[in-house]
């Protein structure tokens, strides 16, 4: 299988001679097994299978696989969110005491994580501008921290991460470099061809792509050295929970994606469910027909909004004059996600009335699924922060947030003049 298009559809489940042909759904909790010595040697890895569908379950494992091939990684491990995905990765490589330095242009779930939940567990961050220089980069990081992380193209902000020089710059430190990539997906962006060595998807987003099942994935590239690694002595030191295994030793290029398993899947319990997996899976199963589709789609609305009288700005990526349009083009060369943001002449009011005319775009917290939908920050999500808040964090009164579907553009662009002519 060569073609992420084949992965899409093909990869991670091969059934035998009489086997359902769809994956099926192993709504199980355990499994069963003839005898204790089996069961022991499944719980010290000494075997291969399935015995608590927390550590692992057939329906979850085959979409994992799945994610793994069409990321070109090693491992994969499904999370109940994005939200799991990240914490459980973080907490893989850092205890407290540590220090992580992130990209500021992040998904605001993912702030709040670093910059309270987390520093309440003692693992503190250095949040930097995704635009940081390596001078930037190289003064931000201290002898305790752990990782580099960044999103390949950031939510809700839009920026491109350049992924090749924060990963000189993580790898020159003895550390990896962490990327979410779940805007653009695997099928516009490979960050571990350009040298990230863990991924985390919110599965939740375009993977599923119909808004039916929250998910997240961790990837492991299983290409960094942890025992060459200064700083990830811990790493590599035997587990007292599993009688002094190693992971390096045991897992060899895995070994990140079974320690996030063996430890924090086994202690916090952040597992998606076989029902989920199926689901993410089926739309697994279309994510390169619908990629392009989406980018199409968000190209011709950026470009008719651009030409709109009523329309102050339009912020996406694959604009000509957009600030990472060069990135955008080296890293995404087929494009980069379906959602834009935009401004509207009037500011708050004009926006808010906007959002209350949309007739087929629907308001709603979510982005990218399969239908079109808009979010007005300032009236909803953002609504307790005064203008200077709002513009401090880098949301302007007057930004439409809009997740561009798959919908005929006729009809997109339809409803998107006719709410402009109320505002
Ligand atoms: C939505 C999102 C998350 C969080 O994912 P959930 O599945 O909602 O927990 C993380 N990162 C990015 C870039 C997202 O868009």
């Amino acid at each position: 299988m060569k073609h992420i298009n084949t992965k899409c559809v093909q990869a991670g489940y091969d059934p035998k001679s009489g086997e359902a042909r769809v994956l099926p759904i192993y709504q199980s909790t355990t499994f069963k097994y003839e005898d204790a010595k089996t069961l022991g040697d499944l719980f010290d890895f000494n075997a291969s299978g399935h015995f608590y569908t927390r550590l692992s379950n057939p329906t979850v494992e085959a979409v994992e696989k799945k994610i793994a091939a069409l990321e070109g990684g090693v491992g994969a491990m499904l999370c109940s969110s994005g939200q799991g995905a990240t914490t459980a990765t973080i907490l893989t490589l850092c205890k407290a005491g540590d220090h992580l330095v992130s990209s500021s242009s992040i998904y605001g779930g993912s702030f709040n994580l670093l910059n309270i939940t987390l520093r309440k567990m003692g693992i503190d961050t250095t949040f930097v501008s995704p635009d940081a220089t390596e001078e930037e980069l190289r003064a931000a990081i201290r002898p305790n921290t752990k990782l580099l992380f960044g999103e390949s193209v950031a939510n809700p902000a839009l920026s491109v991460l350049d992924i090749e020089k924060w990963a000189k710059i993580a790898h020159e430190n003895s550390m990896p470099l962490v990327v979410d990539n779940t805007f653009p997906t695997p099928i516009n962006c490979r960050p571990f061809e350009w040298g990230a060595d863990i991924i985390i998807h919110s599965t939740s987003k375009y993977m599923d792509g119909h808004a039916m099942a929250l998910g997240g994935c961790v990837v492991d590239s299983g290409k960094f050295d942890w025992k060459e690694s200064s700083r990830h002595a811990d790493f590599c030191a035997p587990d007292e929970s599993y009688h002094g295994l190693q992971y390096p030793e045991k897992f060899g290029a895995a070994a990140f994606i079974a320690k996030a398993r063996a430890q924090m899947m086994r202690d916090i319990g952040m597992m998606m469910s076989p029902m989920n997996a199926f689901l993410l899976n089926v739309g697994l199963e279309t994510l390169h027909l619908r990629m392009p589709a989406h980018c199409a789609n968000a190209k011709v609305v950026a470009a008719h909004l651009m030409n709109h009288p009523k329309i102050n700005w339009v912020n996406f990526p694959e604009l000509a004059d957009n600030k990472y349009n060069e990135l955008a083009k080296k890293y995404m060369p087929n494009g980069t996600c379906g959602v834009i943001s935009f401004g509207i002449k009037g500011g708050r009011e004009a926006a808010a009335k906007f959002m209350e005319s949309v007739k087929m775009a629907a308001p709603v917290i979510h982005v990218a699924d399969a239908r079109t939908c808009i979010l007005h920050p300032a009236s909803t999500t953002h609504r307790q922060l005064s203008d200077q808040q709002l513009i401090d964090c880098g949301v302007t009164p007057d930004l439409i947030r809009m997740s561009v579907g798959i919908e005929h553009i006729d009809d997109i662009i339809a409803d998107i003049d006719e709410a402009l002519e109320n505002c």
